[in-house]
C-alpha cells in the first residue's frame, strides 16, 4: 500500500509515529497550522512555530524516509484577537517561498464568531494575493453545518479564490455534499472518538464517490491515531473495493490536489 497523509500536526508526535507511518506506506506527510491545545501569548510566538514546521520537522521526518510539506496560518481557535491576528498573518509572507509550504491552513471558523470571519477574510485575502493554495478546518458538532455555509460565502464572494484550488476539511455526512457541489474538494477526518469512524467515511465514499475527496487522521496532542489513513484502506479492502479505487483514494487525489502546488512531487 502506498499513501499520502494530507492531514497531521507531528509537532505534537513521536518519532514512532513517523516509522510506523512510513512502514505502513506513507510517502508524504502534511502539516497545517493549528492550535497547539493551549493559547499563544504573542505573535513571537507563532514565528518560532512556523520555523518549527518548515525547519525543524523536514528533517525529522526525513529520518524516516518520509517527505514532509506544511501550511500556514493563523487557526480559528486562536483567531478571536483580531489585531494578534493582523501581526501573525504578516509574518506568513516571508515563509512562503521556503520548499515545504504548500499554502494557507487550517483557516476557518471554530465558534463561527464576528472576528473569527474577519480573520478568515483577512487569511483568504492573503492567500489571494500570493496566489496560494487554501486548507480549511470546519467547526465540529452543532456548529459545523452553519460554519460551513459562511465558509463557503466568504471563499464564493471573493472572485480570486478557485474552488478546485480549496479543500475543506473535516466534513461529515451532512455537509459533504454542500462542499462537493460548489466545486471544492472534501476531506475526511478519521478520529476514534468524534469526527468521522472508518464505517461513516466509507459510506459517504460509497455515497458520494470518489472525485475531489480525501483522507486524513488529523492525528495531533489529543486522542487521535496517525495510522487512520491506511486502517480505513484496509477496512475498504475488507468491504470489497478495488485496490485501484483505494489508491485513488488514499494516493492519487491528495497528489492531484497537492500537486497545484508545484512544490510538492512524491514518487
Ligand atoms: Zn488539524
Amino acid at each position: 500500500m502506498r499513501y499520502i497523509e494530507p492531514h497531521a500536526h507531528m509537532v505534537s508526535r513521536v518519532t514512532d509515529d513517523y516509522e510506523r507511518m512510513a512502514v505502513s506506506g506513507c510517502e508524504a506527510v502534511c502539516e497545517p497550522a493549528f492550535w497547539a491545545g493551549f493559547d499563544r501569548g504573542s505573535a513571537a510566538g507563532f514565528y518560532d512555530y512556523f520555523r518549527q514546521l518548515t525547519e525543524h520537522e523536514p528533517k525529522r521526518a526525513a529520518k524516516f524516509g518520509l517527505k514532509h510539506f506544511c501550511w500556514l496560518c493563523i487557526n480559528p481557535k486562536e483567531s478571536e484577537d483580531v489585531k494578534l491576528a493582523a501581526e501573525v498573518i504578516a509574518l506568513i509572507p516571508e515563509f512562503l517561498n521556503r520548499p515545504n509550504v504548500l499554502g494557507i491552513g487550517e483557516i476557518g471558523l471554530n465558534k463561527n464568531s464576528r472576528n473569527e470571519l474577519k480573520v478568515l477574510e483577512m487569511q483568504v485575502d492573503l492567500a489571494a494575493r500570493y496566489k496560494q493554495l487554501i486548507l480549511v478546518h470546519t467547526p465540529h458538532l452543532e456548529d459545523k453545518l452553519k460554519g460551513t455555509r459562511l465558509i463557503l460565502d466568504v471563499l464564493k464572494s471573493d472572485k480570486r479564490i478557485r474552488p478546485e484550488q480549496v479543500i475543506i476539511d473535516h466534513v461529515e455526512e451532512h455537509t459533504v455534499g454542500l462542499v462537493l457541489d460548489e466545486g471544492f474538494w472534501a476531506g475526511m477526518t478519521l478520529y476514534p472518538e468524534t469526527k468521522c469512524s472508518p464505517a461513516r467515511a466509507i459510506d459517504i465514499l460509497e455515497t458520494y464517490g470518489q472525485k475531489r475527496i480525501w483522507l486524513n487522521s488529523a492525528c495531533d496532542w489529543g486522542v487521535s491515531d496517525p495510522l487512520a489513513v491506511p486502517k480505513t484502506a484496509v477496512e475498504m479492502k475488507k468491504r470489497g473495493h478495488h485496490a485501484m479505487a483505494i489508491d485513488k483514494v488514499v494516493y492519487q487525489n491528495p497528489r492531484k490536489f497537492l500537486g497545484q502546488c508545484s512544490k510538492f512531487k512524491v514518487g
